[in-house]
């Protein structure tokens, strides 16, 4: 007898872009377990929808509705949707359940839902014990943060963009576990990096990237256990520190030439195809610590994981965006997190919650379907309260509702029970959300210009050493001045906190504000979506004669002028 293993996998067009994408066995078994039907968008149109319904790093004015003032909210004005400010929002004096509504059976789901969303109030800020950090969003335990975005555990940070276990970091992208960061980006278990990309335990690292385990090294790329290093070469530590002060002056002329240099210095080294470490069957970028993630991004500490991007310490997810900690079972969601199971289409739900459909800003919940802005809820349907079996047999009746009687998008698209939140609902625009940045079209800025300029970037010192606490608090013009693609605001200014830190390291004061630092720094990142990729290898003592044909995919945008060299060659090169 034989038996035959058979492996299916289905290819299917995605109903927004039509392009068709695979839908693998292993997929199928994910669905079957999470109760939902197979999905209609690729994974590329369901992050930008999900994309969306986040927005990352933008702070708005808007009204909050039990005072009347205007405050800093992740929402925008121009949104429907009405805000508590932080404080009153967690409070019990007042009941989001006293919006609870019937469902109507001639209504579409998401028509209804929409009402109910603009009509609960929503959390202005999605914080959770921050002190002395009211510039900062998305945030757990921090303190003394200022404008600080995707932050976790850290203290004294300013201008951070997901980030956690940091502190005495300034203008950082990306780091975990490290201390006195200055323009860095994708930092690990380090201390003292400045100007340095993609390190990991490592030690006052100067303008380097891709290095290991190094300390004291200045222009390096691509180095594992090496220090006093100065462009790849290596000095007795008198001759290092000599030559170290003849390079760097703490000048702003001197930073901009150095970094000119080891931008072209950097593309004649060889890259590995993904970043991360510590994998097995990995398929994505920036993964690290991880077991069967496919099309992950950002990802830390991950079992069993698809189209998944920047979580942490999670386990059997799908088209999650953001969080994680001790989550499982997660489809299609964004923002969740902390002890969480078994959430399907939802957005910012969190701590502890499970078995939530379609909710939003639902905390501490379970079994909540079609909810907005509840705490310690159970068995809820569109706010209001059921009794256990009432709840699954009103929710069964809904779902099949959904699907004889699916609401149609502004583009025309049916959505049935298996879609995330169509993107008109959302409350932020593509402009507002995080689809604007990872999925660019023109990012020039709408923000008015209407600040009263102090100091034109030009008047500021060439060295710390000739600026006085003076500055602090002063507008400053920003040189970009709102003719670059960076969302420039067009000025800024310059705290007591940051001074302190460029005065102690000898860094000069920056010229740009910090959405044109926050973007120019962003550029770093690869492209959310992988293509299919061939080593660029030509070294003849490899196992390989001319160049190396080993392909895989990479997120490395095909514009990179970076050499990608597959695993087996970047390790013969590098190690
Ligand atoms: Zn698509
Ligand atoms: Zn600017
Ligand atoms: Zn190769
Ligand atoms: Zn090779």
């Amino acid at each position: 007898m034989v038996l035959f293993c058979v492996i299916m996998s289905l290819s299917v067009k995605c109903q927004s872009c039509k392009n068709s994408f695979v839908i693998e066995d292993g997929d199928l078994g994910f669905y079957q377990k999470m109760q939902v039907p197979a999905p209609t968008f690729c994974p590329s149109c369901r992050f930008f929808r999900r994309s969306i319904w986040r927005n990352e790093h933008f702070f708005f004015k808007k009204k909050e509705e039990h005072t009347g003032n205007f405050i800093f909210s992740s929402y925008p004005s121009s949104s429907k949707v009405k805000i508590y400010e932080h404080g009153y929002w967690w409070s019990d004096k007042w009941d989001p359940k006293s919006y609870g509504r019937n469902y109507d059976f001639n209504i579409t789901f998401f028509e209804q839902f929409s009402d109910l969303l603009h009509s609960v109030p929503l959390c202005a800020r999605s914080i959770e014990n921050c002190i002395n950090s009211d510039y900062s969003n998305y945030a757990t335990n921090i303190k003394n943060a200022y404008l600080c975005f995707n932050a976790t555990d850290s203290e004294n940070v300013s201008y951070g963009f997901r980030f956690s276990g940091s502190q005495d970091c300034v203008d950082f992208y990306e780091t975990k576990d490290s201390s006195l960061c200055y323009e860095t980006f994708s930092i690990v278990d380090s201390e003292r990096m400045f100007w340095s990309s993609d390190c990991a335990n490592c030690y006052n690292l100067w303008f380097s990237s891709n290095c290991r385990n190094c300390n004291d090294c200045f222009g390096c790329v691509n180095l594992r256990d090496k220090k006093y290093c100065i462009f790849n070469e290596h000095y007795p530590k008198e001759e290092y520190e000599e030559k170290f002060k003849k390079i760097y002056d703490g000048s702003f002329l001197r930073v901009q030439e150095i970094l000119k240099k080891i931008k072209d210095l950097k593309i004649k080294f060889p890259m590995q195809y993904i970043h991360g470490n510590r994998n097995k069957n990995v398929k994505g970028d920036y993964i690290y610590a991880s077991n069967n993630a496919l099309e992950c991004f950002v990802i830390h500490n991950i079992d069993n994981a698809r189209f998944s991007q920047f979580v942490r310490h999670s386990k059997d997810i799908y088209d999650f965006t953001n969080w994680g900690l001790a989550c499982e079972l997660i489809y299609e969601s964004a923002n969740c997190g902390e002890n969480s199971q078994n959430l399907k289409f939802c957005y910012e739900c969190w701590p502890s919650s499970h078995d939530l459909e379609y909710c939003v800003e639902c905390h501490s919940s379970s079994y909540c379907f079609g909810c907005v802005g509840l705490q310690k809820a159970k068995y809820c349907i569109f706010n209001k309260q059921y009794h256990r079996e009432e709840y699954f047999s009103l929710r069964a009746k809904i779902i099949e509702q959904m699907n004889t009687l699916p609401y149609i998008s502004i583009d025309g698209l049916p959505y049935k029970y298996g879609e995330f939140f169509p993107p008109e609902f959302s409350p932020f625009t593509y402009e507002q959300s995080s689809a604007s940045d990872y999925f660019p079209k023109n990012n020039h800025s709408e923000i008015s210009n209407n600040y009263d300029v102090e100091i034109l970037s030009s008047e500021l010192p060439e060295k710390i050493s000739n600026t006085n606490d003076s500055i602090i608090g002063k507008v400053i013009e920003c040189q970009d001045a709102q003719k670059c693609a960076h969302r420039c605001v067009s000025a800024f200014k310059i705290t007591q906190m940051e001074l302190q830190f460029y005065k102690h390291f000898n860094i000069p004061l920056p010229r740009i504000c910090p959405n044109c630092r926050f973007y120019i720094r962003m550029e770093k990142l690869n492209q959310i979506m992988s293509r299919n990729g061939v080593c660029m290898c030509k070294n003849n003592s490899h196992d390989h004669t001319n160049q190396c044909s080993r392909k895989f995919k990479t997120n490395y945008s095909s514009n990179n002028p970076q050499i990608i060299f597959c695993e087996k060659c970047y390790k013969q090169e590098i190690y």
